[in-house]
């Protein structure tokens, strides 16, 4: 079989964002740049730092097969130039193999790991809005995805996920479990939470998802899990997270002084984006009706904003949420049936004041509140065997995979319990446990271990 069968074969998704199915993503066009991803972009995490340096030698062999399936002229490890460790540890592989794959090395910004920014960083290309890497000859993945290339070329399907729990856990460390271990098991591997009551984060402290206590019970590992975070129950990220859309709404309207200060230091406007999120705080102050606004060109700019948070957590002196804002308009031009569509004559090219305007990590990190858990040496890996496992069928962008397994049947680590639907685009799923099969819904498929 060759890679990209493989690829496919062993349901690998990006590993380093919403889950993007990879051997779609490989189909593309030509590509000069192959570009992987080890920036570990936000702060606390530690995922693909360990990878990096005790894995290399997996990442570094797919790092060259995936550059010869693609056709690749430059491959480059992009991480940040303080991982000295890893770097160490690659460029001995590197050395080792006699490869002629490079690393790419960056200041230690954010979000140094946005796959735009990344692109900008090792070739000095911009992306257009709206537009992917391969727009501009490059090709973004994953060191987390190049180990489960490295997996799959072995005949290994994506069953299992490194993931760092940290934050106020006993003791903070890199877990490598089978997908749909849940999340309270995943923290009381860490030693558990410091306190009782706590709040946790999924992913990183910028973009990941903010959970409740309750909520994250009921949460599970996925293919994309890359992080679990246990705050404070009054951390500011918690307190954050509760403001009603109203009350930022209002809050957006009244209080914006119009600084521009969130559009200086956003990322996408630094390499050359039309995003200026103060404008969009402006117009929406004049407007008392949303829809009404939905036409005008910098509202739906808002489509091209990546997330990040720079805007909200770092710029904005007066605490509004220009990231919300964004994320609300972006629903509204959905149900608008409004696209973006970029200017097919304009050039894009990143602001000459973008070297200066780039934020230390540490520097987000303590203005998000969570400095103390910043420079943590985590380098231990706990394995994990669970019970059961509930894998969900949707870990990818595109459809839910389609259940081929039914209650009562058994099933062996690394088996296709659910494939992709006809006609659509997906990725497999594979048994991450050896054992029974409990349930199986639209939802999820409930797998109890054996023996
Ligand atoms: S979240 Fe804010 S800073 Fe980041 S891309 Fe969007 S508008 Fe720019
Ligand atoms: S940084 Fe805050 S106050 Fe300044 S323009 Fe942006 S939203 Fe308004």
């Amino acid at each position: 079989m060759d890679l990209l069968n493989c690829i496919k074969e062993a349901g690998i998704v990006g590993c380093g964002g919403a889950g993007f199915p990879t051997h779609v993503k490989y189909g593309g066009g030509p590509v000069e740049y192959l570009i992987i991803n080890g920036a570990e972009c936000e702060p606390l995490l530690r995922t693909d730092r360990y990878i990096m340096k005790h894995l290399g030698e997996k990442v570094v062999w797919a790092a060259e097969a995936v550059s010869e399936l693609l056709g690749a002229k430059e491959c480059r490890i992009a991480l940040k130039k303080s991982y000295t460790e890893e770097i160490k540890a690659l460029e001995s592989v590197l050395e080792h193999r006699k490869s002629k794959v490079r690393l790419a090395k960056m200041d230690s910004f954010y979000p140094a790991g946005d796959e735009q920014t990344m692109v900008y960083e090792v070739t000095g290309r911009t992306v257009p809005p709206s537009g992917i890497p391969l727009d501009v000859g490059c090709v973004v993945s994953n060191v987390a995805t190049m180990l489960g290339i490295s997996d799959a070329a072995e005949g290994k399907p994506f069953t299992d996920k490194y993931l760092t729990v940290t934050g106020e856990v006993k003791k903070p460390t890199v877990l490598h479990v089978p997908v749909g271990t849940s999340f309270d098991e995943c923290i009381a591997l860490a030693g558990g939470a410091k306190s009782k009551k706590y709040f946790v984060v999924s992913g990183g402290p910028m973009m990941g998802r903010r959970l409740t206590m309750d909520q994250a019970s009921s949460e599970v590992v996925t293919k994309t899990t890359s992080g679990i975070i246990v705050l404070p129950e009054n951390s500011p990220i918690a307190q954050k997270s509760v403001i009603s859309i109203q009350h930022m709404l209002n809050r957006a309207r009244s209080a914006c002084i119009q600084c521009s200060y969130c559009t200086q230091m956003c990322p996408r406007h630094l390499i050359g984006h039309p995003l200026q999120p103060h404008k969009i705080m402006r117009k929406l102050s004049v407007s008392g009706d949303i829809t009404s606004i939905l036409t005008d060109k910098d509202i739906q700019n808002a489509a091209i904003c990546c997330e990040c948070g720079i805007c909200e957590e770092y710029a904005c002196p007066m605490g509004l949420q220009p990231k919300r804002v964004n994320q609300m308009l972006k629903g509204a031009l959905r149900d608008a049936g409004i696209r973006y569509e970029r200017d097919k004559d304009a050039v894009y090219r990143a602001v000459p004041e973008r070297e200066g305007r780039k934020i230390p990590a540490s520097r987000v990190a303590a203005r998000v509140g969570v400095l103390p858990w910043y420079d943590l040496k985590i380098d231990d890996c706990a394995e994990f065997l669970p019970t059961h496992v509930e894998i969900p069928l949707r870990m990818h962008i595109g459809a839910p995979s389609e259940p081929v397994v039914s209650v009562g049947d058994k099933v062996e680590k690394g088996q296709l319990i659910a494939g992709i639907r006809e006609g659509a685009m997906g990725a497999n799923i594979h048994a991450s446990i050896s054992g029974k099969i409990l349930s199986v819904t639209g939802e999820r498929i409930i797998i109890e271990r054996a023996g």
